[in-house]
């Protein structure tokens, strides 16, 4: 068994889960319409390990927008239809060290790497980039459900309140390709509303754990035993992950806890164990790097109770 004494780790992720229901710190995402609507206590822990063990405490079954979590996955589709060098031919891979949304591109006039927006926007570009919206979508969906195990869900008002007040996006396309960094034939307006609906599917914690743990494994699902991503896939994406799947606070992270994770403006967060388990937090409530409050308070309390971080020599 990849966590032999599973249920202590159940028990323990159940008392953080109970520790952190005081913890109202930080506010909803409000700059997207729809997301200011979402009741803010909701709160979700789950984990699933490498061997398809799994538990999970709190809203459980709550759909929750992917948002910026889509970001690692767009940019794992788009490195195993391209491969490493033509992708980063268009989009860098150096943290940024400013917000998500930053109006800035690296000194070769490309995003500073995919987990941020611009970046983000340009992996959607290369996903299939000569095939039909509706069937680029399709592949994006079907992605998601190889990578979870189950199907999963769409926000269209939040697709549509995202698109309706995305100017910041917007910006970051035209100047994207001010600087010639899409390929050939790109379709901006497309291409954001492609990014706009990657962001906009909805999935659930437990659904988010059994994304993680694929990752954890390599990218073949443990539930499923499905091989959804390549190795080098998983490893490049896990690589920009631990540089920069936190935003602005990656560094930080990085040096607390060391594993990769992704979160989400939805406050949505996925962390992965490699090789042992991928754990998901959602609660909504934002610190102002945009980061969950209880997700990374979750994590802190992780590498507290167990050696997790990859850099422990004790
Ligand atoms: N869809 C959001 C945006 O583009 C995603 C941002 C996020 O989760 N950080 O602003």
């Amino acid at each position: 068994l990849a966590v032999p004494d599973f249920g202590g780790l159940a028990a323990d992720i159940d008392r953080i889960y109970a520790d952190l229901q005081s913890e109202t710190g930080g506010k909803v995402a409000d700059y997207i319409p729809q997301l200011a609507q979402v009741d803010p206590d909701q709160f979700a822990i789950s984990v699933c390990t490498v061997d398809g063990q799994r538990h999970t405490v709190g809203d459980a079954d709550e759909p929750f927008c992917l948002q910026s979590i889509s970001k690692a996955i767009g940019y794992c589709l788009a490195l195993e239809e391209h491969g490493v060098d033509k992708v980063h031919q268009h989009v860098g891979r150096e943290p940024s060290g400013v917000a998500f949304n930053a109006l800035t591109l690296n000194p070769r006039g490309r995003p500073h790497n995919p987990m941020i927006n611009a970046g983000a926007i340009m992996c959607c570009s290369l996903i299939r980039p000569g095939g039909l919206l509706a069937d680029r979508f399709d592949h994006v969906m079907r992605t998601w459900e190889r990578l979870t195990g189950r199907r999963p869900g769409y926000a269209n008002a939040t697709y549509l309140s995202e698109r309706a007040t995305a100017d910041r996006n917007f910006a970051l396309a035209y100047f994207m390709r001010e600087n010639g960094a899409f390929p050939r034939d790109t379709d901006i307006v497309e291409t954001l509303e492609f990014y706009f609906q990657c962001c906009s599917i909805e999935i659930t914690a437990q659904m988010l754990a059994v994304a993680a743990a694929t990752l954890a494994n390599g990218g073949v699902n443990p539930l499923t035993r499905e091989r959804v991503f390549s190795e080098v896939t998983v490893q490049h994406c896990l690589s920009l992950m631990v540089s920069c799947g936190m935003y602005d606070y990656s560094g930080e992270f990085a040096f607390t806890v060391g594993l990769p994770a992704k979160s989400g403006v939805a406050g949505d967060l996925m962390v992965v164990v490699p090789q042992l388990l991928g754990v998901s937090v959602w609660s909504p409530r934002l610190d102002e790097l945009g980061n969950t409050v209880r997700g990374i308070e979750v994590c802190n309390r992780l590498v507290e109770l167990y050696q997790v971080h990859p850099h422990a020599t004790s």
